[in-house]
Protein backbone atom coordinates (compact mmCIF):
# COMPACT_ATOMS: atom_id res chain seq x y z
CA UNK A 1 0.00 0.00 0.00
CA UNK A 2 3.04 2.13 1.09
CA UNK A 3 4.43 1.61 -2.19
CA UNK A 4 1.24 1.89 -4.50
CA UNK A 5 1.49 5.26 -2.69
CA UNK A 6 4.67 6.57 -2.99
CA UNK A 7 4.08 5.50 -7.27
CA UNK A 8 1.21 7.47 -7.05
CA UNK A 9 3.19 10.83 -5.93
CA UNK A 10 6.47 10.10 -8.51
CA UNK A 11 4.06 9.57 -11.45
CA UNK A 12 2.31 12.36 -10.77
CA UNK A 13 5.54 14.60 -10.86
CA UNK A 14 7.17 12.51 -13.01
CA UNK A 15 4.58 13.33 -15.64
CA UNK A 16 3.41 17.01 -15.01
CA UNK A 17 -0.01 16.46 -12.71
CA UNK A 18 1.38 18.01 -9.77
CA UNK A 19 4.86 19.46 -8.18
CA UNK A 20 5.35 20.52 -4.75
CA UNK A 21 4.90 24.67 -4.17
CA UNK A 22 7.86 26.51 -4.54
CA UNK A 23 10.23 23.53 -4.79
CA UNK A 24 13.18 25.59 -5.55
CA UNK A 25 12.91 26.36 -1.84
CA UNK A 26 12.59 23.00 -0.93
CA UNK A 27 8.89 23.48 -0.69
CA UNK A 28 5.92 24.33 1.49
CA UNK A 29 4.36 21.41 3.78
CA UNK A 30 0.86 20.37 2.75
CA UNK A 31 0.49 22.84 -0.75
CA UNK A 32 0.92 21.38 -3.89
CA UNK A 33 0.77 23.39 -7.54
CA UNK A 34 -0.62 21.76 -10.85
CA UNK A 35 1.10 21.06 -13.65
CA UNK A 36 0.13 20.97 -17.27
CA UNK A 37 -1.73 17.75 -17.22
CA UNK A 38 -2.38 18.23 -13.59
CA UNK A 39 -4.43 21.37 -14.94
CA UNK A 40 -6.21 19.99 -17.35
CA UNK A 41 -7.58 17.08 -15.48
CA UNK A 42 -8.55 19.39 -12.51
CA UNK A 43 -10.44 22.06 -15.25
CA UNK A 44 -12.33 18.55 -16.57
CA UNK A 45 -13.32 17.79 -13.01
CA UNK A 46 -14.24 20.82 -12.24
CA UNK A 47 -16.68 20.72 -15.69
CA UNK A 48 -17.91 17.12 -15.01
CA UNK A 49 -19.02 18.12 -11.66
CA UNK A 50 -20.15 21.97 -12.59
CA UNK A 51 -22.20 20.36 -15.89
CA UNK A 52 -23.96 17.84 -13.62
CA UNK A 53 -24.84 19.99 -10.76
CA UNK A 54 -25.69 23.62 -12.08
CA UNK A 55 -26.12 22.83 -15.83
CA UNK A 56 -28.62 19.42 -15.38
CA UNK A 57 -30.68 20.69 -12.81
CA UNK A 58 -32.98 23.51 -13.56
CA UNK A 59 -33.19 24.75 -9.99
CA UNK A 60 -29.66 25.44 -9.02
CA UNK A 61 -27.36 28.02 -10.27
CA UNK A 62 -24.21 28.94 -9.93
CA UNK A 63 -22.08 31.34 -7.97
CA UNK A 64 -18.24 32.52 -7.61
CA UNK A 65 -18.04 34.30 -4.09
CA UNK A 66 -14.63 35.98 -2.54
CA UNK A 67 -12.39 34.29 -0.25
CA UNK A 68 -12.18 37.39 1.85
CA UNK A 69 -15.16 37.55 3.82
CA UNK A 70 -16.51 39.75 6.52
CA UNK A 71 -14.95 38.62 9.88
CA UNK A 72 -18.32 38.32 11.24
CA UNK A 73 -18.85 35.51 8.50
CA UNK A 74 -16.92 33.30 10.61
CA UNK A 75 -18.34 34.13 14.46
CA UNK A 76 -22.15 33.37 13.21
CA UNK A 77 -20.85 30.16 11.42
CA UNK A 78 -18.86 28.81 14.29
CA UNK A 79 -15.52 28.58 12.81
CA UNK A 80 -13.81 31.45 15.61
CA UNK A 81 -15.16 29.43 18.57
CA UNK A 82 -15.00 25.89 16.64
CA UNK A 83 -13.02 25.04 13.87
CA UNK A 84 -10.69 23.31 16.02
CA UNK A 85 -8.29 20.20 15.98
CA UNK A 86 -7.14 18.42 19.12
CA UNK A 87 -3.17 18.27 18.54
CA UNK A 88 -0.73 16.55 20.06
CA UNK A 89 3.16 16.86 19.85
CA UNK A 90 5.40 13.88 20.68
CA UNK A 91 8.37 14.73 22.64
CA UNK A 92 11.16 13.29 21.35
CA UNK A 93 10.58 13.57 17.82
CA UNK A 94 9.04 17.02 18.30
CA UNK A 95 6.69 15.87 15.62
CA UNK A 96 3.17 17.20 15.76
CA UNK A 97 -0.24 15.31 14.94
CA UNK A 98 -3.65 15.32 15.32
CA UNK A 99 -4.84 13.39 18.44
CA UNK A 100 -8.21 11.92 16.22
CA UNK A 101 -5.88 10.93 13.32
CA UNK A 102 -3.37 8.74 15.63
CA UNK A 103 -6.68 7.10 17.20
CA UNK A 104 -8.41 6.59 14.03
CA UNK A 105 -5.35 5.38 12.52
CA UNK A 106 -5.04 2.82 14.67
CA UNK A 107 -8.61 1.54 14.20
CA UNK A 108 -7.83 1.30 10.30
CA UNK A 109 -5.25 -1.40 11.71
CA UNK A 110 -7.23 -3.12 13.29
CA UNK A 111 -9.49 -3.21 10.77
CA UNK A 112 -6.47 -4.49 8.05
CA UNK A 113 -6.24 -7.31 10.41
CA UNK A 114 -10.42 -8.40 10.20
CA UNK A 115 -9.83 -7.46 6.18
CA UNK A 116 -6.34 -10.00 6.55
CA UNK A 117 -8.64 -12.81 8.38
CA UNK A 118 -11.48 -12.62 6.11
CA UNK A 119 -8.76 -12.92 3.11
CA UNK A 120 -7.33 -15.93 4.32
CA UNK A 121 -10.80 -17.44 5.04
CA UNK A 122 -11.39 -16.82 1.44
CA UNK A 123 -8.22 -18.50 -0.26
CA UNK A 124 -9.29 -21.07 2.14
CA UNK A 125 -12.87 -22.02 1.18
CA UNK A 126 -12.91 -20.76 -2.19
CA UNK A 127 -16.16 -20.86 -4.12
CA UNK A 128 -17.75 -22.02 -0.64
CA UNK A 129 -17.12 -18.94 0.99
CA UNK A 130 -20.19 -17.06 2.56
CA UNK A 131 -18.26 -13.78 3.46
CA UNK A 132 -21.04 -12.39 5.40
CA UNK A 133 -21.57 -15.34 7.82
CA UNK A 134 -17.63 -15.38 8.28
CA UNK A 135 -17.95 -11.48 9.45
CA UNK A 136 -20.94 -12.21 11.47
CA UNK A 137 -19.18 -15.15 13.13
CA UNK A 138 -15.26 -15.29 13.51
CA UNK A 139 -14.10 -14.43 17.02
CA UNK A 140 -11.23 -12.69 15.65
CA UNK A 141 -12.87 -10.84 13.23
CA UNK A 142 -15.51 -9.58 15.84
CA UNK A 143 -12.94 -8.74 18.25
CA UNK A 144 -11.53 -6.02 16.00
CA UNK A 145 -14.43 -4.83 15.24
CA UNK A 146 -15.93 -4.06 18.85
CA UNK A 147 -13.15 -3.15 19.51
CA UNK A 148 -12.38 -0.55 16.95
CA UNK A 149 -16.34 0.64 17.69
CA UNK A 150 -15.53 1.42 21.24
CA UNK A 151 -12.16 3.30 20.76
CA UNK A 152 -13.89 5.09 18.36
CA UNK A 153 -17.13 5.53 20.50
CA UNK A 154 -15.09 6.99 23.61
CA UNK A 155 -13.41 9.76 21.39
CA UNK A 156 -15.82 10.75 20.02
CA UNK A 157 -17.65 10.90 23.28
CA UNK A 158 -14.15 12.73 24.98
CA UNK A 159 -14.08 15.24 21.98
CA UNK A 160 -17.99 16.30 22.40
CA UNK A 161 -17.29 16.49 25.80
CA UNK A 162 -13.79 19.01 25.07
CA UNK A 163 -12.33 16.03 27.78
CA UNK A 164 -9.05 16.84 26.32
CA UNK A 165 -7.46 14.99 29.11
CA UNK A 166 -9.41 11.58 27.92
CA UNK A 167 -8.26 11.66 24.30
CA UNK A 168 -4.85 11.24 25.68
CA UNK A 169 -5.35 8.63 28.37
CA UNK A 170 -6.72 7.01 25.22
CA UNK A 171 -3.49 7.09 23.07
CA UNK A 172 -1.77 5.99 25.80
CA UNK A 173 -3.98 3.09 26.83
CA UNK A 174 -3.45 2.06 23.42
CA UNK A 175 0.43 2.46 23.39
CA UNK A 176 -0.13 4.41 20.23
CA UNK A 177 3.65 5.27 19.10
CA UNK A 178 5.05 8.15 16.77
CA UNK A 179 4.48 5.88 13.22
CA UNK A 180 8.20 7.43 12.80
CA UNK A 181 9.87 6.69 15.61
CA UNK A 182 8.17 4.26 17.60
CA UNK A 183 8.13 7.00 20.47
CA UNK A 184 5.16 6.95 23.31
CA UNK A 185 6.31 10.36 24.56
CA UNK A 186 3.50 12.86 24.24
CA UNK A 187 2.30 15.82 25.36
CA UNK A 188 -1.17 16.75 26.78
CA UNK A 189 -3.73 17.55 24.14
CA UNK A 190 -4.81 20.85 22.93
CA UNK A 191 -7.15 22.44 20.87
CA UNK A 192 -6.22 23.80 17.45
CA UNK A 193 -8.09 26.79 15.01
CA UNK A 194 -7.38 25.71 11.78
CA UNK A 195 -8.13 29.25 10.19
CA UNK A 196 -5.62 31.38 8.44
CA UNK A 197 -5.31 35.14 9.98
CA UNK A 198 -4.70 37.75 7.64
CA UNK A 199 -5.20 41.90 7.68
CA UNK A 200 -7.08 43.74 5.81
CA UNK A 201 -6.05 47.51 5.12
CA UNK A 202 -2.70 50.01 5.32
CA UNK A 203 -2.42 51.40 8.38
CA UNK A 204 -1.62 49.29 11.45
CA UNK A 205 -4.94 51.10 13.59
CA UNK A 206 -7.45 50.37 10.82
CA UNK A 207 -6.54 47.46 9.70
CA UNK A 208 -9.00 44.54 10.00
CA UNK A 209 -8.53 40.84 11.42
CA UNK A 210 -9.67 38.75 8.39
CA UNK A 211 -9.82 34.84 8.03
CA UNK A 212 -9.11 32.88 4.62
CA UNK A 213 -12.25 31.24 3.84
CA UNK A 214 -11.84 27.53 5.44
CA UNK A 215 -15.18 26.63 3.12
CA UNK A 216 -16.75 27.94 0.31
CA UNK A 217 -20.12 27.58 1.78
CA UNK A 218 -20.42 31.02 3.79
CA UNK A 219 -20.02 32.33 0.67
CA UNK A 220 -23.24 31.15 -0.32
CA UNK A 221 -25.40 31.32 2.72
CA UNK A 222 -24.56 35.39 2.86
CA UNK A 223 -25.45 35.49 -0.34
CA UNK A 224 -28.76 33.86 -0.54
CA UNK A 225 -31.32 36.04 -0.46
CA UNK A 226 -28.90 37.82 -3.75
CA UNK A 227 -29.15 35.20 -5.42
CA UNK A 228 -32.93 33.99 -5.24
CA UNK A 229 -34.32 37.23 -5.64
CA UNK A 230 -32.62 37.58 -8.73
CA UNK A 231 -32.97 34.37 -10.15
CA UNK A 232 -36.44 34.23 -8.56
CA UNK A 233 -36.39 30.70 -7.88
CA UNK A 234 -38.42 29.13 -6.13
CA UNK A 235 -37.73 26.59 -3.12
CA UNK A 236 -36.59 23.96 -3.27
CA UNK A 237 -33.57 25.13 -4.97
CA UNK A 238 -29.41 25.39 -4.94
CA UNK A 239 -26.61 27.40 -5.05
CA UNK A 240 -23.45 25.52 -6.14
CA UNK A 241 -19.95 26.79 -6.20
CA UNK A 242 -16.47 25.85 -7.08
CA UNK A 243 -13.52 27.95 -4.93
CA UNK A 244 -10.14 27.70 -2.69
CA UNK A 245 -10.80 26.86 0.94
CA UNK A 246 -7.98 27.33 3.35
CA UNK A 247 -7.15 25.20 6.17
CA UNK A 248 -4.21 25.67 8.41
CA UNK A 249 -4.31 21.82 9.12
CA UNK A 250 -1.96 19.44 11.47
CA UNK A 251 -0.79 17.15 8.29
CA UNK A 252 1.72 14.17 7.98
CA UNK A 253 2.45 12.97 4.49
CA UNK A 254 -0.70 12.92 2.85
CA UNK A 255 -0.22 14.43 -0.51
CA UNK A 256 -3.47 16.05 -2.04
CA UNK A 257 -5.57 14.16 0.66
CA UNK A 258 -5.16 16.75 2.81
CA UNK A 259 -3.46 20.40 1.88
CA UNK A 260 -3.76 23.62 3.38
CA UNK A 261 -4.82 25.24 0.15
CA UNK A 262 -7.53 23.33 -1.85
CA UNK A 263 -10.74 23.39 -3.91
CA UNK A 264 -14.03 22.64 -2.85
CA UNK A 265 -17.00 22.00 -4.76
CA UNK A 266 -20.40 22.47 -2.98
CA UNK A 267 -23.70 23.07 -3.21
CA UNK A 268 -26.36 23.82 -0.93
CA UNK A 269 -30.03 23.11 -2.22
CA UNK A 270 -32.62 25.47 0.52
CA UNK A 271 -35.75 23.62 1.18
CA UNK A 272 -39.04 24.15 3.27
CA UNK A 273 -38.48 23.08 7.04
CA UNK A 274 -39.51 19.47 7.28
CA UNK A 275 -38.77 18.61 4.08
CA UNK A 276 -34.92 18.71 4.54
CA UNK A 277 -34.37 14.68 5.07
CA UNK A 278 -36.09 13.82 2.21
CA UNK A 279 -33.64 15.79 0.13
CA UNK A 280 -30.54 14.78 2.13
CA UNK A 281 -31.66 10.87 1.36
CA UNK A 282 -32.22 12.28 -2.04
CA UNK A 283 -28.40 14.23 -2.58
CA UNK A 284 -26.78 10.92 -0.85
CA UNK A 285 -28.07 8.94 -3.62
CA UNK A 286 -27.87 11.24 -6.34
CA UNK A 287 -24.03 12.06 -5.59
CA UNK A 288 -23.21 8.26 -4.80
CA UNK A 289 -24.65 8.22 -8.32
CA UNK A 290 -22.26 10.77 -9.95
CA UNK A 291 -19.30 9.15 -8.55
CA UNK A 292 -20.11 5.50 -9.69
CA UNK A 293 -21.08 7.31 -13.39
CA UNK A 294 -17.41 7.53 -13.39
CA UNK A 295 -16.81 3.78 -13.66
CA UNK A 296 -13.85 3.66 -10.77
CA UNK A 297 -15.73 0.41 -9.48
CA UNK A 298 -18.74 0.27 -7.18
CA UNK A 299 -16.86 -1.41 -4.65
CA UNK A 300 -14.69 1.41 -3.91
CA UNK A 301 -17.11 3.36 -1.99
CA UNK A 302 -19.06 3.23 0.69
CA UNK A 303 -21.35 5.21 2.79
CA UNK A 304 -20.36 6.46 6.46
CA UNK A 305 -23.02 7.23 8.26
CA UNK A 306 -22.08 10.22 11.01
CA UNK A 307 -23.66 8.90 14.76
CA UNK A 308 -21.93 11.98 16.16
CA UNK A 309 -23.04 15.40 14.51
CA UNK A 310 -21.18 18.46 13.86
CA UNK A 311 -23.27 21.55 15.89
CA UNK A 312 -24.98 22.30 13.00
CA UNK A 313 -26.47 19.02 11.94
CA UNK A 314 -29.55 16.71 11.90
CA UNK A 315 -28.15 14.27 9.83
CA UNK A 316 -24.74 13.45 7.79
CA UNK A 317 -23.10 11.06 6.07
CA UNK A 318 -19.56 10.99 4.08
CA UNK A 319 -19.11 9.29 0.67
CA UNK A 320 -15.82 7.57 1.34
CA UNK A 321 -13.41 6.37 -1.18
CA UNK A 322 -10.37 3.51 -0.89
CA UNK A 323 -7.83 5.78 -1.42
CA UNK A 324 -4.17 3.79 -1.67
CA UNK A 325 -3.95 4.50 2.65
CA UNK A 326 -7.85 3.07 3.34
CA UNK A 327 -11.41 4.25 3.12
CA UNK A 328 -11.71 7.94 3.50
CA UNK A 329 -13.78 10.89 3.57
CA UNK A 330 -14.10 12.05 -0.23
CA UNK A 331 -17.28 13.75 0.01
CA UNK A 332 -20.11 14.81 2.58
CA UNK A 333 -23.52 15.10 2.63
CA UNK A 334 -24.84 17.33 5.63
CA UNK A 335 -28.36 18.44 6.41
CA UNK A 336 -27.43 22.09 8.11
CA UNK A 337 -31.20 23.05 9.19
CA UNK A 338 -31.49 26.55 8.94
CA UNK A 339 -28.62 27.11 11.41
CA UNK A 340 -26.33 29.01 8.73
CA UNK A 341 -29.22 31.64 7.63
CA UNK A 342 -30.38 32.24 10.71
CA UNK A 343 -26.92 32.74 12.48
CA UNK A 344 -26.24 35.21 9.52
CA UNK A 345 -29.68 36.47 10.52
CA UNK A 346 -28.76 37.09 13.91
CA UNK A 347 -25.10 38.43 13.86
CA UNK A 348 -26.14 40.68 11.17
CA UNK A 349 -29.65 42.32 11.82
CA UNK A 350 -30.53 41.34 8.25
CA UNK A 351 -33.59 38.97 7.16
CA UNK A 352 -32.31 36.02 5.47
CA UNK A 353 -36.15 34.95 4.92
CA UNK A 354 -37.76 33.36 1.99
CA UNK A 355 -41.77 34.02 1.51
CA UNK A 356 -43.39 30.93 0.37
CA UNK A 357 -46.18 31.52 -1.86
CA UNK A 358 -47.34 27.94 -0.91
CA UNK A 359 -47.63 28.02 2.47
CA UNK A 360 -48.31 31.73 2.48
CA UNK A 361 -45.54 31.93 5.66
CA UNK A 362 -42.12 33.58 5.84
CA UNK A 363 -39.44 31.20 7.05
CA UNK A 364 -35.65 30.70 7.01
CA UNK A 365 -35.04 27.62 4.69
CA UNK A 366 -33.56 24.61 5.59
CA UNK A 367 -30.15 23.84 3.56
CA UNK A 368 -28.95 20.02 2.77
CA UNK A 369 -25.22 20.61 1.27
CA UNK A 370 -22.86 18.46 -0.60
CA UNK A 371 -19.45 19.37 -0.30
CA UNK A 372 -16.87 17.17 -2.33
CA UNK A 373 -12.77 18.38 -2.26
CA UNK A 374 -11.43 18.54 -5.80
CA UNK A 375 -8.41 17.43 -4.92
CA UNK A 376 -9.37 14.84 -3.13
CA UNK A 377 -11.55 13.78 -6.24
CA UNK A 378 -8.08 14.35 -8.02
CA UNK A 379 -6.43 11.59 -6.08
CA UNK A 380 -9.63 9.51 -6.12
CA UNK A 381 -9.04 9.56 -9.64
CA UNK A 382 -5.36 8.92 -10.20
CA UNK A 383 -4.67 6.66 -7.77
CA UNK A 384 -7.44 4.51 -9.04
CA UNK A 385 -6.58 4.70 -12.65
CA UNK A 386 -2.62 4.16 -11.99
CA UNK A 387 -1.86 0.96 -13.13
CA UNK A 388 1.22 -1.27 -14.23
CA UNK A 389 0.02 -3.97 -16.69
CA UNK A 390 1.86 -7.17 -17.90
CA UNK A 391 1.52 -7.24 -21.62
CA UNK A 392 0.82 -10.68 -23.59
CA UNK A 393 4.63 -10.34 -25.16
CA UNK A 394 5.89 -9.93 -21.80
CA UNK A 395 6.56 -6.86 -21.50
CA UNK A 396 5.17 -3.89 -19.38
CA UNK A 397 3.48 -0.90 -19.27
CA UNK A 398 2.26 2.01 -17.11
CA UNK A 399 -1.62 3.41 -18.36
CA UNK A 400 -3.34 6.14 -16.43
CA UNK A 401 -7.31 4.59 -17.61
CA UNK A 402 -8.58 7.67 -16.48
CA UNK A 403 -12.36 8.53 -18.05
CA UNK A 404 -11.94 9.56 -21.09
CA UNK A 405 -14.24 12.89 -20.49
CA UNK A 406 -11.52 13.88 -17.83
CA UNK A 407 -8.57 12.61 -19.87
CA UNK A 408 -6.02 15.96 -19.57
CA UNK A 409 -5.07 15.48 -23.50
CA UNK A 410 -7.89 13.43 -25.54
CA UNK A 411 -5.38 12.47 -28.93
CA UNK A 412 -1.97 12.53 -29.53
CA UNK A 413 -1.03 13.55 -33.21
CA UNK A 414 2.09 11.49 -33.78
CA UNK A 415 4.11 11.35 -37.10
CA UNK A 416 5.66 8.35 -37.70
CA UNK A 417 9.19 10.13 -38.79
CA UNK A 418 9.86 13.53 -38.85
CA UNK A 419 10.35 14.04 -42.84
CA UNK A 420 8.67 13.39 -46.11
CA UNK A 421 5.33 15.61 -45.37
CA UNK A 422 4.03 13.70 -42.28
CA UNK A 423 4.72 16.54 -39.60
CA UNK A 424 2.95 18.68 -42.10
CA UNK A 425 0.05 16.56 -42.57
CA UNK A 426 0.12 15.83 -38.82
CA UNK A 427 -0.24 19.24 -38.47
CA UNK A 428 -3.15 19.59 -40.47
CA UNK A 429 -5.25 17.75 -38.39
CA UNK A 430 -4.23 18.87 -34.98
CA UNK A 431 -5.22 22.46 -36.12
CA UNK A 432 -8.63 20.74 -37.28
CA UNK A 433 -9.05 19.43 -33.82
CA UNK A 434 -7.82 21.53 -31.44
CA UNK A 435 -11.08 23.58 -31.22
CA UNK A 436 -13.09 20.42 -30.36
CA UNK A 437 -10.69 18.94 -27.98
CA UNK A 438 -7.21 19.77 -26.14
CA UNK A 439 -4.86 17.67 -28.18
CA UNK A 440 -1.19 17.64 -28.74
CA UNK A 441 1.24 16.54 -31.29
CA UNK A 442 4.39 14.46 -30.57
CA UNK A 443 7.19 13.99 -33.06
CA UNK A 444 10.40 12.81 -30.91
CA UNK A 445 10.91 9.27 -30.02
CA UNK A 446 10.15 5.71 -31.50
CA UNK A 447 6.70 5.73 -32.10
CA UNK A 448 6.72 2.49 -28.94
CA UNK A 449 7.75 5.07 -26.52
CA UNK A 450 5.21 7.64 -27.82
CA UNK A 451 2.68 5.15 -27.28
CA UNK A 452 4.02 4.79 -23.67
CA UNK A 453 4.12 8.33 -22.62
CA UNK A 454 0.70 9.15 -23.92
CA UNK A 455 -0.41 5.50 -21.73
CA UNK A 456 0.83 7.66 -19.00
CA UNK A 457 -1.23 10.67 -18.69
CA UNK A 458 -4.16 8.98 -19.87
CA UNK A 459 -4.73 10.15 -23.63
CA UNK A 460 -7.41 7.85 -24.89
CA UNK A 461 -6.27 8.10 -28.53
CA UNK A 462 -3.06 8.29 -30.73
CA UNK A 463 -3.55 8.92 -34.13
CA UNK A 464 -0.70 7.78 -36.19
CA UNK A 465 -0.17 8.93 -39.30
CA UNK A 466 2.66 7.29 -42.35
CA UNK A 467 3.16 7.27 -45.73
CA UNK A 468 0.26 6.02 -46.83
CA UNK A 469 -2.17 8.69 -44.78
CA UNK A 470 -0.95 10.97 -48.03
CA UNK A 471 -2.03 8.99 -50.53
CA UNK A 472 -5.54 7.16 -48.71
CA UNK A 473 -6.35 10.27 -45.95
CA UNK A 474 -6.36 7.80 -43.27
CA UNK A 475 -4.44 6.83 -39.82
CA UNK A 476 -4.20 4.15 -37.30
CA UNK A 477 -5.87 5.46 -34.22
CA UNK A 478 -4.58 3.22 -31.01
CA UNK A 479 -7.00 3.01 -28.39
CA UNK A 480 -5.48 3.27 -24.96
CA UNK A 481 -7.01 0.74 -22.90
CA UNK A 482 -7.27 -2.23 -25.49
CA UNK A 483 -4.30 -0.68 -27.28
CA UNK A 484 -6.25 -2.14 -30.35
CA UNK A 485 -5.06 -0.14 -33.94
CA UNK A 486 -7.36 0.24 -36.68
CA UNK A 487 -7.27 2.27 -39.71
CA UNK A 488 -9.69 5.17 -40.10
CA UNK A 489 -10.20 8.40 -42.21
CA UNK A 490 -9.19 11.26 -41.14
CA UNK A 491 -12.76 13.20 -41.85
CA UNK A 492 -14.41 10.39 -38.92
CA UNK A 493 -11.96 10.77 -36.70
CA UNK A 494 -13.69 14.28 -34.93
CA UNK A 495 -16.55 12.05 -34.55
CA UNK A 496 -15.06 9.15 -33.01
CA UNK A 497 -13.24 11.10 -30.54
CA UNK A 498 -16.07 13.06 -29.59
CA UNK A 499 -18.06 9.81 -29.08
CA UNK A 500 -16.14 8.55 -26.23
CA UNK A 501 -14.93 11.61 -24.64
CA UNK A 502 -17.82 13.77 -24.67
CA UNK A 503 -20.17 14.03 -21.47
P1 LIG B 1 -11.57 15.72 7.20
O1 LIG B 1 -12.39 15.03 8.27
O2 LIG B 1 -10.90 14.79 6.25
O3 LIG B 1 -10.66 16.79 7.73
P2 LIG B 1 -13.79 17.46 6.92
O4 LIG B 1 -14.88 16.60 7.45
O5 LIG B 1 -13.19 18.51 7.75
O6 LIG B 1 -12.63 16.52 6.32
P3 LIG B 1 -15.46 19.09 5.31
O7 LIG B 1 -15.28 20.26 6.16
O8 LIG B 1 -16.76 18.36 5.34
O9 LIG B 1 -14.26 18.06 5.55
O10 LIG B 1 -15.09 19.48 3.81
C1 LIG B 1 -15.73 18.92 2.69
C2 LIG B 1 -14.75 18.25 1.75
O11 LIG B 1 -13.64 19.09 1.48
C3 LIG B 1 -14.15 16.97 2.30
O12 LIG B 1 -15.00 15.88 2.04
C4 LIG B 1 -12.87 16.87 1.52
O13 LIG B 1 -13.08 16.25 0.26
C5 LIG B 1 -12.48 18.30 1.28
N1 LIG B 1 -11.42 18.72 2.20
C6 LIG B 1 -11.55 19.11 3.48
N2 LIG B 1 -10.37 19.44 4.01
C7 LIG B 1 -9.45 19.25 3.03
C8 LIG B 1 -8.04 19.44 2.95
N3 LIG B 1 -7.35 19.89 3.99
N4 LIG B 1 -7.42 19.16 1.78
C9 LIG B 1 -8.12 18.71 0.73
N5 LIG B 1 -9.44 18.52 0.75
C10 LIG B 1 -10.12 18.79 1.87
Amino acid sequence: QEDVFKKVVSHAKEYGFIFPSSEIYDGLSAVYDYGQNGAELKNNIKQYWWKAMVQLNENIVGLDSAILMHPTTWKASGHVDAFNDPLIDNKDSKKRFRADVLIEDYCAKLEDKAQKEIEKAEKRFGDAFDKAQFEATNPRVIEYREKQKTILARMAKSLENNDLADVKALIEELEIADPDTGSKNWTDVRQFNLMFGTKLGASAESAMDLYLRPETAQGIFVNFLNVQKTSRHKLPFGIAQIGKAFRNEIVARQFIFRMREFEQMEMQFFVPPGTELKFYEEWKQKRLNWHLALGLGQENYKFHDHEKLAHYANAAADIEFKFPFGFKELEGIHSRTDFDLSAHEQHSGRKLQYFDPERNENYVPYVVETSIGLDRMFLALFSNCLKDEVLEDGSERTVLSLPPALAPVKAAILPLVKKDGLPEFAEKIFNDLKYDFNVISEEKDSIGKRYRRQDAIGTPFCITVDHDSLTDNTVTLRERDTMKQERVKVEDLRRIIDEKVNF
